[in-house]
C-alpha cells in the first residue's frame, strides 16, 4: 500500500452553517469479497471537534471500506486523502467518518463513504477506463462538493453540476481552500448534462431519476461508463451501469440504493 500523506491535525470549522436534516443514502456493498492487502491498522479515535486528528479516523474509515470489499487502491487512497469533515456541519463532525449519509442542507444529503467509493470504483472498472486516471468526468449533483473532491484525485478533469444555487455556492466555499484546479463547478440542470465538457469518459449521478437522461448518453464518449441510481420497475432505486461500446449500449442493474431524487430545472 502506498504511504499515506500527512494531514493537518486541526479541524477547520469555518465553513459550517446550520443545515436541516434528511435521511437518505443507505445501500449495501456487493463487491467481491477478496481481502485487501494490508490496510493501515489504527486505533479507533473519535473526532472531538477542534484538535481532531482526522487522519487517524480517516484511515479507520478506509480500513473499513477495504474490509467491506472495496479493493481499488486508487479509490481507497483518494478516500483517505479527502477530509470529509470539512464538508459537513460542525454539529455532525463526530459522524463525518462513519459509514452514514449526512444532511448537507436544502433537504439533500452527502452519500455514505462506501457508496461514494463503490460508485467511483465501478467507473474505474469500465473496460475502456482501466488505464487510470480517467479523463473528463461529469458529476450530476455537486451537493457539498465532497464527491467532486474525491473524483479530482482519480480523473484529469471533473465537471460537477448542481441545480440548487445554495448548494452550488456551498460547494464552492468548501472546495476553495483545497485548491483543486481540475474541479469545475457549474450551476444548472444536470438532467441536460453539460455539453461544453463533452465527451466524458465517465458520468456519475448523485441523484436518482426514473431513467437515465438521453443527454448523458449522448455526452458519454465511446468506451465510457455511466454509474447512476435509477428507479427500477419494482419501484425501488438501484445502481445502474451503462457502458457505451463501439457495438452499442450495455446496461446492468446492481444493488439497491437510496438517493435523493433527480429533479429538473434550477432553484
Ligand atoms: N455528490 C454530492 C451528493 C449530493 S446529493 C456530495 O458529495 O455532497 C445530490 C445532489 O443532486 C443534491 O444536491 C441535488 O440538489 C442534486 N440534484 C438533483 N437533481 C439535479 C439535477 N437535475 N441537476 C443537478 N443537480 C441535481
Amino acid at each position: 500500500m502506498k504511504p499515506r500523506p500527512s494531514f493537518p491535525a486541526r479541524l477547520d470549522t469555518s465553513n459550517d452553517s446550520a443545515k436541516p436534516k434528511a435521511l437518505l443514502g443507505a445501500t449495501r456493498v456487493v463487491t467481491p469479497q477478496t481481502a485487501m492487502r494490508g490496510p493501515a491498522q489504527v486505533a479507533l479515535a473519535s473526532p472531538t471537534g477542534v484538535g481532531l486528528d482526522s487522519s487517524a479516523v480517516r484511515r479507520r474509515m478506509v480500513q473499513k471500506l477495504a474490509e467491506q470489499g472495496l479493493q481499488d487502491t486508487v479509490v481507497l487512497d483518494a478516500m483517505g486523502r479527502i477530509e470529509r469533515h470539512r464538508f459537513v456541519d460542525s454539529a455532525l463532525v463526530n459522524q463525518a467518518y462513519e459509514d452514514t449519509s449526512l444532511p448537507i442542507g436544502l433537504g439533500q444529503t452527502i452519500s455514505k463513504p462506501n457508496v461514494v467509493a463503490r460508485m467511483i470504483a465501478l467507473l474505474r472498472e469500465a473496460p475502456g477506463l482501466k488505464a487510470a486516471p480517467m479523463g473528463r468526468v461529469l458529476e450530476i449533483g455537486t451537493g457539498c462538493g465532497y464527491q467532486a473532491a474525491v473524483l479530482s484525485l482519480v480523473a484529469r478533469e471533473v465537471y460537477s453540476i448542481e441545480r440548487l444555487r445554495g448548494l452550488h455556492d456551498k460547494a464552492k466555499e468548501n472546495l476553495r481552500p483545497m485548491r483543486l484546479p481540475n474541479v469545475h463547478l457549474m450551476f444548472g440542470d444536470g438532467m441536460l448534462g453539460y455539453p461544453k465538457g463533452a465527451p466524458y469518459s465517465a458520468i456519475i449521478a448523485a441523484a436518482g431519476g426514473e431513467a437515465v437522461p438521453q443527454a448523458w448518453i449522448d455526452q458519454l464518449a465511446v468506451g465510457g461508463r455511466i454509474v447512476a441510481p435509477m428507479q427500477t420497475t419494482a419501484g425501488q432505486q438501484a445502481l445502474v451501469v451503462i457502458d457505451k461500446t463501439p457495438q452499442g449500449l450495455q446496461q446492468s442493474l446492481l444493488e439497491a440504493v437510496h438517493f435523493v431524487p433527480l429533479k429538473s430545472g434550477i432553484a
